[in-house]
């Protein structure tokens, strides 16, 4: 059976669990505590609870997991919009039908070009993005736009995993991509809460909730097995899209065996044609940094997304409570890395840094920023990854091929300062492989890399 999910289910789901005894929330964040990840219900628990104890133990608990599952690696990527024609009116987004403003849709040369300057910036996977319109924004052209940057090669690098959010589309055109090649389907329910949901999407396809809440089911039916899903937080309560993040994650997982091999979590920011103080449910800082933790502590193995919606302290502290991937230097608008001038961007960006000041920042942070693709490319993908992340041998290659790709950067991109802080960087998180033979082999490679080969994973 696919997707559903009752808003009188979920709301009672949160009421009941209101009043969560302490020993009951003990018992919870124990469990939490021992990265078996939480059921619904738990979460419902903590979503409610109003206790301050308990609350500093989530976010530690939150702290810890994100230290032993992901270690000092965050992954880099960055969005690739192709097109801003919309057919949906959409309350909350710049590429709402109703703003007028000159539309765009690159033709494959100028997608050559902007994955051509991705790529110089030393990216090596992406997220294709793209407004819906069936007739200026097909599925053939998203098809050939794939092909054109799978097939770039211009400088040193190539990019190597294009991740892919588009509309909700059939179980046929999710074969297609699934095909083609595609890493994971990236898809935000927006909101779980369907009366909102009616209420933010006005007219145009993406109107239909059903058909939103199921594209995971098609995608998966097809042979897609990593997807991601995400809510836009500040439409409706944050609780209840937690809640309804974790329902959809188990329906993934009991399903197909798999659930969601990413979760991000947008918040809504400022865009052409919409007014924020029309919305109620904007989170605070704090009660977002709420939301990052218990996701974390909930699956703890699903990857944490954050992007340039949020500003450079927020994401700091963001990456200490749980997020594994993050985009740097990214454009939301469609042929920005161009022209970098604005005028039809999605959204206004929060965080404006290059992606090399990003990489400098993490470096700082002592965290080790990787472009690595090579879960993907060596086919451990949906249940294969989960259950070899949940038997916690997946941080054997994690941390080696985050050393890897960023020697490979330094080596191509880095300048004088970039190298000497990033090679300081590998010498000292080396002796934290803990396979010995994993370990010699990565120093092997290092060596390799820096005398010219490239692309070396395990
Ligand atoms: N057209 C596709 C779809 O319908 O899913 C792709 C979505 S769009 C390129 C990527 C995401 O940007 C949307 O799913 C939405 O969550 C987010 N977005 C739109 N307007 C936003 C805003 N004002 N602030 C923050 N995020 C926004």
């Amino acid at each position: 059976m696919d997707m559903t999910i009752d808003a009188v289910v979920v709301e009672r789901m949160l009421e009941d669990s209101k009043g969560t005894k302490a020993e009951k929330l003990d018992e919870i964040l124990d469990r939490a505590e021992s990265l078996r990840g939480l059921a619904p219900e738990d979460v419902a628990a903590l979503l409610t609870m109003d206790s301050q104890p308990h609350l500093a133990r989530l976010f530690k608990i939150a702290g810890r997991i994100k230290e032993e599952i992901y270690g000092e690696r965050i992954v880099m990527f960055a969005p690739l919009y192709v097109s801003d024609y919309c057919v949906n009116r959409c309350r909350y987004c710049g590429y709402s039908c109703d703003n007028k403003f000159d539309r765009r849709r690159l033709t494959l040369d100028e997608i050559r070009n902007e994955a051509e300057i991705l790529e110089r910036m030393g990216h090596k996977r992406l997220a294709l993005e793209a407004g819906e319109d069936p007739v200026n924004c097909s599925i053939d052209y998203m098809l050939d736009a794939i092909r054109v940057i799978y097939n770039m090669k211009a400088g040193p690098g190539e990019i190597r995993r294009v991740n892919v959010n588009i509309a909700a589309t059939t179980e046929e055109n999710f074969k297609k991509l699934h095909d083609i090649g595609i890493g994971t389907y990236i898809l935000f329910q927006e909101t779980y809460h369907e009366p909102t949901y009616f209420r933010m999407h006005e007219a145009g396809p993406k109107r239909n909730f059903e058909y939103h809440l199921t594209a995971f089911d098609r995608a998966m039916r097809s042979g897609i097995d990593d997807v991601g899903g995400g809510v836009l937080f500040g439409l409706y309560d944050w609780r209840f899209e937690v809640l309804g993040l974790m329902l959809h994650n188990q329906h993934l997982d009991r399903t197909y065996g798999a659930g969601f091999h990413t979760i991000s979590s947008p918040r809504l920011r400022p865009a052409a044609g919409m007014d924020m103080s029309e919305y109620e449910n904007l989170l605070s800082d704090e009660d977002f940094k709420r939301v990052v933790a218990t996701i974390r502590i909930a699956v703890p193995y699903t990857g944490m997304i954050i992007s340039t919606r949020e500003s450079a302290e927020m994401r700091r502290e963001l990456i200490r409570l749980g997020i594994s991937q993050v985009s740097g230097g990214s454009s939301v608008e469609v042929g920005g890395y161009a022209i970098r001038e604005s005028g039809g961007e999605q959204f206004e960006v929060a965080d404006s840094r290059s992606a090399m000041d990003i990489m400098r920042w993490l470096m700082d942070e002592k965290l080790v920023p990787s472009f690595c693709t090579a879960c993907y490319r060596k086919g451990r993908t949906g249940d294969r990854f989960m259950s070899l992340a949940k038997s916690g041998n997946i941080k054997n290659v994690c941390l080696p091929n985050a050393l890897m790709t960023l020697c490979e950067y330094m080596m191509d991109y880095g300048d004088e300062e970039f190298r000497l802080q990033a090679a300081s960087l590998i010498d000292s998180n080396i002796p934290r492989i803990k396979s010995d033979n994993m370990r010699e082999l990565t120093k092997g490679n290092i060596e390799k890399i820096k005398s010219g080969e490239r692309d070396l994973f395990v």
